[in-house]
């Protein structure tokens, strides 16, 4: 049975998404286990368009999905952009392949077309819900068989009622018996064939080893076991994903959990391989205690064991976490393009604003935030102004909790600004931290840091003062300082 999954055959998977608008993250999920499983066997990834219910598409969607892909790194072998020997991997271009299979089934004696009109087959539909029992074409097989002009609706005569037995890599052993076996449609009247015939079709002209998707297939398992049996098809394996479900884990995440369509994380200043190594867990299981993870690095743990058979949720805490962690592992220059991409304008237009200090104040952004919109907000709300322009100080925020009057902090400060002056040209926080810090511990650390930091920064809160004076240098602290001794003064 197993025969055409020798050695020597190559992996080859497939993630098949209808164009219907939306990329939500459970299809891309799909297409990132099916895209490691194929790159982990040396094998190939083939992005197939189902667009055969031409009702449901959706403009621009072919684009967006590869778009989708191309942000999140899941390059394929074929595509709708790269037809293969088998011809184009978008189905609608594919219908001759579709109709030689049809005829194949019609000369065999095992499809025919329908004879009813839709308003005769919803009378046998209400019909069987009259009398409660469940509605089966079969059931309404014609005595002739009419000949099939190729235009009209084509069945499959489903020669063999019984159970089938079948066997899941990751749910082990199922069966499902005669309820779910049907005359279903593979052509319809529109000339295009349904996803039960086409995807059967595609898997095999395609050479698909192993079918990836989600668990709502299972119910028609037996249907598509009966169409290959028909076609003398040998199954590819097939690799039931479980679902994704919202926080609460109780149902399957929907759009009240928050789920959103996929550019929208890249939109949030989410990390494609963040993004990826949290899809990637949310259902497979590595073994290890492993969390983060480049892409090579899933491509070399991901394996059909690790997935699980129950669902996993959809945390989006995780996710912001997963981002920040591998925001942290960004080299220098990558998380300088990375900010690059969502500093505002109007910070780049502040007085003080240059590369220098830019770099300088790389640490301090990296420190704190999840995600590239965290830098945008922060950046909005004024917390990086102190990097590049002089603040107003508020005299009454230079008062220290413990002291009776914002006066006290005179003497201190300009101790600190003496310090300051003291120091070379060119010279950072290290060299301040130096001479101030063992005059603070004689003094109080509150006593003097409170208001240099004030001084500094102008705001209650900001990175501590050493760290500032990193990003500024020691002369423009001097100039800060003196800035706020004169407001002390002035008053
Ligand atoms: N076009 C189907 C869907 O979007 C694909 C299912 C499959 O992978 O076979 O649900």
């Amino acid at each position: 049975m197993n025969s055409m999954f020798s050695k020597e055959r190559k992996v080859v998977t497939r993630f098949a998404p209808s164009p219907t608008g939306f990329m939500h993250v459970g299809g891309v999920r799909t297409a990132l286990y099916s895209y490691l499983f194929a790159r982990k066997h040396g094998g190939e990834f083939i992005l197939r368009i189902e667009d055969t219910d031409k009702a449901r598409q959706v403009e621009g969607s072919i684009e967006h999905i590869q778009e989708t892909l191309k942000w999140l790194g899941l390059d394929w072998d074929y595509g709708p952009d790269k037809p293969g020997d088998f011809g184009s991997c978008i189905q609608s271009e594919r219908l001759e392949t579709y109709l030689t299979f049809a005829r194949k089934l019609v000369a065999k004696g095992l499809a025919y077309p329908d004879p009813y009109t839709p308003e005769e087959l919803q009378a046998f539909r209400e019909e069987a819900k009259r009398e409660n029992r469940p509605f089966l074409f079969r059931d309404h097989r014609p005595e002739e068989m009419g000949e099939w002009d190729e235009k009209s609706t084509l069945r499959f005569k489903v020669p063999d009622i019984r159970r089938y037995e079948w066997h899941d890599e990751v749910r082990g052993d199922l069966d499902a018996g005669e309820e779910a076996l049907d005359d279903f449609v593979l052509m319809k009247a529109d000339g295009y064939p349904t996803y039960n015939f086409a995807h059967i079709v595609d898997d095999f002209h395609m050479g698909v080893t192993h079918i990836m998707r989600a668990d709502e297939f299972i119910s028609s398992t037996p249907r598509f076991l009966s169409l290959y049996e028909a076609l003398d098809i040998e199954p590819p394996k097939f690799v039931t994903l479980p679902p994704i479900l919202g926080t609460d884990r109780k149902k399957k995440l929907g759009k009240r959990d928050g789920a959103k369509d996929v550019m929208e994380y890249q939109e949030e200043g989410y990390l494609p391989e963040a993004f990826l190594n949290f899809l990637a867990l949310i259902g497979w299981n590595p073994g290890t205690d492993q969390e983060i993870f480049t892409k090579e690095e899933l491509i070399e743990a991901f394996d059909l064991d690790g997935i699980q058979t129950g669902g996993g949720a959809f945390n989006e805490e995780k996710l912001q976490w997963t981002n920040r962690e591998h925001l942290l592992r960004l080299s220098d220059k990558d998380f300088r393009d990375f900010v690059d991409k969502w500093l505002p304008e109007d910070v780049r237009a502040l007085p003080q604003f240059s590369e220098e200090r830019l770099m300088r104040l790389l640490p301090v952004i990296r420190e704190r935030v999840h995600t590239g919109r965290d830098i945008e907000t922060a950046a909005q709300e004024g917390e990086y102004d102190f990097a590049f322009t002089q603040p107003t100080v508020e005299r009454e925020m230079l008062k220290w909790k413990n002291d009776d009057d914002v006066k006290d902090a005179l003497p201190r400060l300009q101790k600190v600004a003496e310090m300051l002056a003291s120091l070379p040209e060119e010279s950072f926080g290290e060299a301040a931290k130096e001479v101030i810090w063992p005059y603070a511990e004689k003094v109080g650390k509150g006593e003097v840091l409170w208001p240099l930091r004030v001084a500094l920064s102008g705001r209650e809160r900001s990175p501590d003062p050493f760290a500032i004076i990193d990003i500024i240098g020691t002369a423009e602290a001097y100039a800060r300082v003196q800035r706020a001794v004169n407001v002390l003064l002035n008053a």
